[in-house]
């Protein structure tokens, strides 16, 4: 079988232009959440939607203290435990996913298959975060793993560096 060049599913930038239409990515995210949620029997509760908004914000990766706080800021003081309980339920439900390097949360603006092989990229200069499909990464990394008679778990692949907006001009 032929071997895809590694970049033939890569968009030509993962990111989205600055200025684009965020409302959109926050609305097309806010439905997944729904029908995410309906099809698992779980509700998207009020603290779990406000969680998902206050993370779809921005494509910037949120540390679970902060987006504790700006949830206080706004309204009532939460109980801390309940706000990292809605942050687990979205992550596992797919609409965010976890920066390991930051130990933080990005919103998934991506629907993708929930098990696809992710590369995560992270801008320095504008903090946003993007995915994309790692497919022969992952491959790759799987055969030096096993080679080293190592059973691998999970694999995370970040890589930080300059997004192709904060390049311009530069
Ligand atoms: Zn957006
Ligand atoms: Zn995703
Ligand atoms: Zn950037």
């Amino acid at each position: 079988m032929a071997r895809r060049p590694i970049s033939a599913d890569i968009p030509e930038t993962a990111f989205p232009e600055t200025g684009h239409n965020h409302g959109s990515c926050e609305t097309t995210l806010l439905e997944r959440a729904s029908r995410v949620f309906e099809t698992k029997g779980m509700k998207l509760t009020d603290l779990r939607k406000r969680v998902l908004e206050e993370i779809a914000a921005s494509h910037e990766a949120l540390g679970a203290y902060e987006i504790l706080a700006r949830l206080s800021n706004k309204g009532p003081r939460l109980a801390p435990i309940s706000v990292y309980r809605a942050i687990d339920a979205l992550h596992e439900a797919g609409l965010v996913h976890r920066l390991e390097s930051r130990n933080a949360f990005f919103a998934c603006h991506a629907a993708h298959a929930p098990e696809r092989d992710q590369v995560i990229l992270s801008c320095e200069k504008c903090g946003r975060v993007a995915e994309i499909g790692g497919e022969e990464v992952f491959a790759a990394m799987r055969v030096v793993v096993e080679k080293a008679q190592f059973e691998a778990r999970r694999i995370v692949t970040e890589v930080s560096g300059t997004c192709a907006s904060c390049r311009v001009g530069h």
